[in-house]
């Protein structure tokens, strides 16, 4: 998978592609990071690559020449075009999953107060935002998007590390633990030393659903769950289906 980041701050890219796992995705050839300096594209003499709005208001918008020079300039076939805005739709793991299997993605990352609409309307495809809150840099949220992605592709990282991770069962991962056992007096729970698998499974899925209904109840209630976690939400001291954070299947 290629990412093409356009960007007016390539620093940022650079010091995100060139280190753990993104460097070692890079190096067995899974990605490639093709980092675009949009400023390149810029027309005028001081590489002005951002304007006041049009109908007055605070604050600076990405003039659309540098963008549109920059984003024809991308070589690729069958691109995606993200552009991370917090008035986009909301990123998930499902999201994520589905843009693993695209080719090429390319993301604006935009800056001050965004990027001209006539690049939204006529190149991009996708706007997505990382959450409910306003972040200066798009750089940043592109790559929260290129990360939560890239991870997903085959030979990244361990697939079993992925098939346990919070969201992809429809629960928020248990607690880990290492070493060592006895840390400030806070013990290992005993179950994870014991080596029964069995019994470690239902101790993790229990605390699944523990941390579930305490952080998130609301993924509970859209989700389908098995009998085993019913049992769980059941037996739950305050909380389950009785005390209403569980609605049912
Ligand atoms: N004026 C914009 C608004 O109110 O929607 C916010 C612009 S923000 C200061 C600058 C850039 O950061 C945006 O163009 C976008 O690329 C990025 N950004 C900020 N918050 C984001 C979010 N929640 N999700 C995705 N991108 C975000």
């Amino acid at each position: 998978m290629n990412f093409h980041l356009l960007t007016l701050f390539p620093d940022i890219i650079k010091g995100y592609a060139d280190s753990s796992i993104a460097a070692k995705a890079s190096e067995s050839g899974v990605i490639s990071f093709d980092i675009v300096n949009i400023r390149d594209y810029a027309r005028d003499k001081h590489k002005n690559c951002d304007d006041y709005p049009f109908g007055g208001g605070a604050g600076m918008v990405m003039k659309p020449e540098p963008l549109a020079g920059a984003l024809d300039a991308v070589q690729a076939e069958h691109v995606r075009v993200i552009y991370p805005t917090p008035a986009g739709r909301l990123f998930t793991q499902h999201y994520a999953e589905e843009l693993s299997r695209e080719r090429d993605i390319v993301f604006i990352c935009g800056r001050y107060e965004g990027i001209d609409q006539r690049i939204i309307d006529t190149y991009v495809d996708d706007e997505i935002s990382i959450g409910d809150y306003v972040i200066s840099s798009g750089e940043i949220a592109a790559l929260v998007i290129a990360d939560a992605v890239y991870r997903l592709i085959e030979g990244v990282i361990n697939a079993e590390s992925l098939a346990e991770e919070s969201f992809t069962p429809g629960l928020l991962e248990y607690p880990q633990y290492t070493r060592p056992r006895d840390f400030r007096g806070l013990e290992v729970p005993k179950v994870l030393l014991s080596g029964h698998h069995e019994r470690i499974r239902e101790w993790r899925l229990k605390k699944s659903v523990e941390k579930t209904m305490q952080n998130r109840p609301e993924l509970l209630e859209t989700k389908q769950v098995s009998e085993e976690v019913l049992h769980i939400l059941n037996d739950l001291p305050h909380g389950g289906i009785n005390n209403g954070y569980y609605k049912g299947n």
